[in-house]
């Protein structure tokens, strides 16, 4: 039994860095949940919990990315 959440459109995450496929969010049973890609458990994904989108995107941020898109939330 799988359960795949898809992340809501309105909130901020970054393609997967492997792949560029959107994150979703799966249950990872009484540890909470993860944001993993979609296509591949190999890819990364965050430490069960709490629904962690920040984390996904620090680990999927390209080189030199951080303060661009920082920049680009603090103007929305
Ligand atoms: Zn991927």
């Amino acid at each position: 039994m799988k359960g795949y959440v898809n992340i809501p459109k309105s909130v901020y995450c970054k393609p997967c860095r492997e792949c560029g496929a959107r994150p979703i969010i799966a249950h990872a049973g009484i540890e909470g949940y993860v944001v993993k890609c979609p296509n591949n458990d190999e890819h990364y994904r965050t430490v069960p919990g709490i629904i962690d989108v920040e984390d996904w995107n620090i680990h999927n941020s390209q080189l030199y990315d951080n303060d661009y898109d920082l920049k680009m939330m603090g103007g929305r």
